[in-house]
């Protein structure tokens, strides 16, 4: 019952990006669907995969942990979408993440590249970009994101592959777009000042509710979780704030 609800939804979410892309004259393939699969067992995330999706993303090193195993057997990438404290870097290393989406801060970025440095790895990263302005999200300003990605610049284990945002909740269109403007133009910026080993191609932005805006403003990364698995037990503050 529930795997058949998860490959309905997975369909329709399909749909919607196909038809987001007819829309604005945009070739399907150049936007990705990331399963957002925090709280969802491996049952479901293995349902989904093998209806040939191919990306997921976490929120917590925990569940990471916890779903490494039973998912190993079937291929697939994973990103790290979540809020990543430097004391779990090494566990994110080691249960295969090769993209971590949520580099917000200096210290962070300090951390990884002096784990990679000792485990003589390389990591893609995508430079996560507070556009809507709340306090409750993290995310560099994006008045600051050019400095930024100088500052990472100097990181030889770091590679910048794009940024990503979480949209303003809001049911006026408008609002949520701009905050997709603001990422696709803090991508312009970065792109324009040419800095060496920087290159932010990939644009993560849009969830459930607003894919169809994100992909509008250029998206090339959705990434979903309600429309997929179905409603979560916690709120998303849990994931999005450090308060617990
Ligand atoms: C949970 C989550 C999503 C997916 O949100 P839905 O509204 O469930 O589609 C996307 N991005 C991040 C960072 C998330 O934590």
């Amino acid at each position: 019952m529930y795997n058949q609800t998860i490959i309905n939804n997975l369909k329709r979410i399909q749909q919607r990006i196909e038809q987001a892309c007819i829309n604005t004259n945009r070739n399907p393939n150049e936007v990705r669907l990331l399963l957002a699969t925090k709280t969802v067992a491996p049952d479901g995330i293995k349902t989904a995969l093998e209806q040939g999706t191919s990306l997921l993303g976490e929120n917590k090193v925990q569940e990471l942990k916890q779903k490494y195993e039973a998912l190993s057997s079937i291929p697939h990438e994973k990103h790290f979408i979540g809020h990543l404290q430097t004391n779990k870097i090494k566990e994110v290393l080691k249960y295969g993440v090769t993209c971590i989406q949520s580099l917000d801060r200096e210290s962070l970025a300090e951390k990884l590249q002096q784990r990679l440095l000792l485990e003589n790895k390389t990591i893609d990263v995508f430079i996560q970009v507070n556009t809507s302005n709340e306090h409750s999200k993290f995310g560099i300003a994006p008045e600051h994101a050019l400095t930024f990605a100088n500052y990472l610049s100097n990181f030889d284990k770091i590679r910048i592959k794009g940024l990503m945002t979480i949209g303003l909740f809001s049911s006026d269109e408008h609002q949520v777009r701009a905050c997709f403007k603001l990422l696709k133009k803090t991508q312009l910026t970065l792109l324009q000042a040419n800095i060496p080993n920087i290159s932010p191609k990939e644009l993560s932005m849009g969830m459930s509710g607003d894919l169809e805006i994100a992909i509008e403003e250029g998206a090339t990364i959705v990434r979903v979780g309600t429309a997929i698995f179905g409603k979560r037990m916690y709120p998303d503050s849990y994931y999005w704030n450090e308060t617990i």
